[in-house]
């Protein structure tokens, strides 16, 4: 499902405002990012809020992420989290997966100990597209986590009991209203956060083009079988792959193409929030 964006201000503050309201209930929060971006997928409104109790960051599609910059990401950031945990939520091993990682964390067994009564209570936030609904559906063991995305609807969170002592509360995707730079909205758009027509698919697509030619050089021309590629201008190498895909001059065409290919991973292991190439870990 790729969710509508709500750009309203009165859903947002609405939605936070009640998200402020039910921290009390809650005794942890998951915040759900895309493993291959990690820092800008992270919502900067909500974590003021959410950081009154323990939150464990959940980089989702880690199957789709470069490991390298996985890894690095989990290094740089580790001490501003209860916890930092991966998962597919494409894959049934989720659930057993998941709840081993909570488990194994410190926090989590105060947590538990803590807690007299039968179930943890967890809120659950996410940009959109991230991969919250799936991973939700996948430990309720239904298709549940739907609801709360629909506009109009007078309540934005929902309590969902899953098939474990853990009950989230689940919220919408919120993107918030200013982003600091242009490079954030472009990756969000990259990873279908942001509605498709709100944004110009070639813009996003030179982008990304820029961004694989510098960071993973080989990546476009493995894909599309291109063996003199123009390494370093973006609008030339649009304009082989579009030749290359049978495209002619839709350019259009073949930008929803490369996006829609990134977002599918079929350029392989790619993380839009890079670190460096180098071996080391800072
Ligand atoms: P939400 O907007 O955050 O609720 O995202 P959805 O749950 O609707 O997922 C968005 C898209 O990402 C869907 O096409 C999912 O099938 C896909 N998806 C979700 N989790 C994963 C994952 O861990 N790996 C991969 N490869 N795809 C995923």
């Amino acid at each position: 499902m790729t969710q509508q964006i709500q750009w309203f201000p009165g859903h947002m503050a609405k939605t936070i405002r009640e998200i402020g309201e039910q921290m009390k209930l809650v005794d942890f929060s998951l915040e759900i990012v895309d493993a291959r971006a990690p820092q800008t997928t992270q919502n900067p409104q909500i974590m003021e809020m959410i950081a009154v109790k323990p939150v464990f960051l959940v980089l989702n599609k880690i199957d789709l992420a470069d490991p390298r910059q996985v890894t690095k990401f989990i290094n740089k950031n580790k001490d501003k989290f209860s916890g930092i945990l991966t998962t597919d939520a494409k894959m049934g091993v989720l659930s057993k997966d998941f709840l081993r990682q909570l488990k194994n964390n410190s926090f989590f067994a105060d947590l538990s100990k803590n807690n007299t009564a039968a179930n943890l209570k967890a809120l659950v936030v996410g940009t959109p597209n991230v991969g919250k609904s799936t991973f939700i559906n996948h430990l309720a063991g239904k298709n549940i986590a739907r609801t709360a995305n629909k506009p109009g609807v007078t309540h934005f969170l929902y309590w969902i009991r899953t098939r474990y002592n853990l009950v989230f509360l689940d919220t919408p995707g919120l993107l918030w209203p200013k982003f600091e730079d242009q490079e954030i909205a472009t990756k969000i758009g990259i990873l279908g956060g942001i509605k498709d027509n709100l944004l110009a698919s070639d813009d996003l697509a030179l982008w990304l083009i820029s961004f694989l030619q510098k960071n993973y050089p080989t990546a476009i021309a493995t894909r599309y079988k291109i063996s003199h590629f123009p390494l370093d201008n973006p609008i030339a190498a649009l304009m082989s792959i579009t030749s290359q895909l049978g495209l002619r001059q839709d350019f259009e065409s073949a930008s929803q193409r490369l996006i829609n290919d990134f977002r599918s991973g079929k350029f392989g292991l790619i993380s839009l929030d890079f670190y460096g190439d180098d071996y080391l870990d800072n």
